[in-house]
């Protein structure tokens, strides 16, 4: 297959687009937090190709984007009174929620839970579609089962040229890791997978008590110890054994090291080394793109300096450890392609 390469700009590729999605293909979409694979939602044939296409388990849910919050009860039922205030404030952005299904949303989407996750993207390209129409988009992130998601087209492309009818090209992704997921019941909420929207930010907002469990139950991708990973081994180290153990790098490991930091200045040949910028926000963004600029360079391991242990961090640490794993639950993954 010949994977089309669409820009907004152009009027007739939001069409093509568009017109690929009612046509039950897949369409590589941008949003603020990470490239999605989309499909019709309301074609589960078409919802089907995406695990083909990914590689990713069929038990794996979907999130459902949808074009506003007028159409949260499309998909989802037994909605709490207090709900729709509140994501009034915080949609469209980078929030999903696990509510009820409708009896129509099919089981393909959530992998025959009887719920299902919602959410509105902030990127006026994507919403433009979905509006234009009349659509709800599955969609994942756009990257091989358990790789790096990606947070530009070029992105999309190295991994799924081939598989896919067409990525839409709304440039870099403004906030750069998956969105906060929320599961909502009537007297309280709980966060399945950590984001960009923190939980003291939601617990500020939402009326009820905001958990946060370590480890849970749910059928949560992004909940595996080995995700978002680059080919390279991951190793995580505080900044003083990052720059302590730097210039032995190849006579102790006897490997290709290259390194991410933000603030710990590396002597000698840095062409391995990427600097990311020091603050939460900006890092965020940069993170994907980062390790996906170093796989690259054909590394064995990169080491990342941890950043600071504040709360804002929060996701950015639960991402770093999945990309990091161990060895062993690296290698009963791979055994699940
Ligand atoms: P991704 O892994 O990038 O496809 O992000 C989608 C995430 O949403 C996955 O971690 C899914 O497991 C999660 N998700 C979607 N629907 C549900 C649901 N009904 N219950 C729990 N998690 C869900
Ligand atoms: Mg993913």
């Amino acid at each position: 297959m010949n994977t089309e390469h669409l820009f907004p700009h152009n009027t007739n590729d939001i069409a093509r687009a568009g017109y690929l999605l009612r046509a039950g293909e897949l369409v590589a979409v941008p949003t603020e937090t990470v490239y999605g694979l989309a499909a019709d939602a309301s074609n589960a044939a078409a919802v089907a190709k995406i695990f083909a296409a990914k590689g990713r388990p069929a038990d794996h849910p979907l999130i459902v984007h949808l074009a506003g919050l007028d159409q949260l009860t499309r998909w989802a039922c037994e909605i709490p009174d207090w709900l729709p205030p509140v994501l009034t404030q915080l949609w469209p952005g980078p929030l999903t929620v696990i509510l009820k299904k409708q009896p129509h949303v099919s089981d393909v989407i959530t992998g025959g839970l009887p719920t299902v996750g919602l959410r509105v993207p902030n990127h006026p390209v994507l919403r433009d579609l979905l509006q234009q129409f009349d659509l709800a988009v599955a969609a994942p992130s756009a990257n091989p089962y358990q790789q790096l998601s990606p947070t530009r087209a070029e992105h999309v492309l190295a991994g799924l040229r081939g598989k896919i009818a067409a990525v839409l090209d709304g440039g870099p992704c403004t906030l750069g890791t998956e969105s906060t997921i929320l599961r909502i019941d009537h007297d309280h909420a709980e966060v399945l997978r950590q984001g960009p929207l923190s939980a003291a930010t939601l617990q500020e907002l939402l009326p009820v008590p905001v958990h946060t469990p370590v480890r849970h139950q749910h059928a949560v991708s992004g909940n595996k110890k080995v995700h978002y990973r680059p080919r390279a081994h991951v190793q995580l180290l505080p900044s003083e054994a990052l720059q302590q153990q730097w210039p032995q790098r190849h006579a102790t490991t006897g490997k290709r090291v290259g390194a991410l930091v933000y603030s710990a200045p590396l002597d000698g040949d840095t062409t391995a080394v990427l600097r990311v910028p020091p603050t939460h926000h900006d890092y965020r963004q940069r993170l994907y793109a980062a390790l996906f600029e170093l796989d690259q360079r054909g590394l064995d391991e990169i080491w990342v300096e941890l950043p600071p242990q504040e709360p804002e961090w929060a996701d950015i640490h639960d991402r770093l450890q999945r990309a990091a794993g161990s060895a062993d639950e690296r290698e009963s993954a791979t055994d699940q392609h």
